[in-house]
């Protein structure tokens, strides 16, 4: 059964149209990628499914469920997890504090959440040498894992990220794909960017962005 399906969804800022007429099917466990040049509306897209932005019109359906009707909060719950652009970390929090954040929105119990924390760890182990240093110290590479890593304590159905490799070095953008790559099959990803390689090397499917359509590419 198909994972997430909009349906002629249109968003934007209050009477200002970004984006209008999508229509996307991610399945369960594949990696969809969008490109689109700065301004094209991918973050309005991602803010839109994650409930952060109302729709203008069309539908949101998760496990064939509408989830227009949800909040943010509800959302994530449901499993539709966003990882914002720029990171968005808690520069002046540890690491250990900044991955505690979504145990309230968890809807696991504490004893699970804790066993998930774990697993975490296990898969960037570079958070676990971090674990008492401040958000604000990690290199930019670190960053993104902790604000991936912080996502996935929600266990996501579908991960969405929004730029992953902005201002990352070379090395970062490739630690950054091999940490993906791991966790490919595991849930399905949804990732906007600008850096078609990065994309080539991970989606299923892929989109392009232009003129607030989207249009699948090859
Ligand atoms: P970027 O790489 O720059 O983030 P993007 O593809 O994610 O690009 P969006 O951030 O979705 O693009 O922006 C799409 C358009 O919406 C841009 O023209 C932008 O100026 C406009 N926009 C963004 N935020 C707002 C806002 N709060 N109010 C009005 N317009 C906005």
């Amino acid at each position: 059964m198909t994972l997430l399906e909009t349906r002629n969804l249109s968003g934007g800022y209050r009477a200002l149209t970004i984006f209008s007429d999508v229509n996307l099917t991610i399945e369960p466990n594949t990696i969809t990628g969008i490109l689109g040049p700065n301004g094209a509306g991918k973050t309005t897209l991602l803010k839109t499914l994650a409930g952060l932005l109302k729709a203008q019109s069309g539908t949101i359906r998760l496990d064939g469920n509408d989830v227009m009707p949800l909040s943010a909060h509800d959302r994530a719950r449901h499993g539709i997890a966003l990882v914002p652009e720029g990171r968005q970390i808690f520069q002046g929090l540890t690491v250990k504090e900044n991955l505690g954040i979504p145990r309230s929105a968890s809807r696991f119990s504490a004893v699970e959440f804790d066993r998930r924390f774990e697993e975490i760890l296990t898969i960037f182990p570079r958070l676990r040498e971090r674990l008492g240093q401040l958000g604000g110290g990690l290199s930019g590479g670190e960053q993104q894992m902790l604000a991936i890593g912080r996502a996935l304590l929600l266990d996501p159905k579908v991960l969405m990220l929004d730029e992953p490799t902005q201002g990352l070095a070379p090395i970062m953008v490739s630690q950054v794909l091999s940490s993906l790559e791991a966790l490919r099959g595991r849930f399905s990803m949804l990732i906007v960017e600008q850096n078609r390689d990065f994309l080539d090397r991970l989606s299923n499917s892929k989109f392009v962005f232009r003129g607030g359509k989207l249009e699948q590419t090859t």
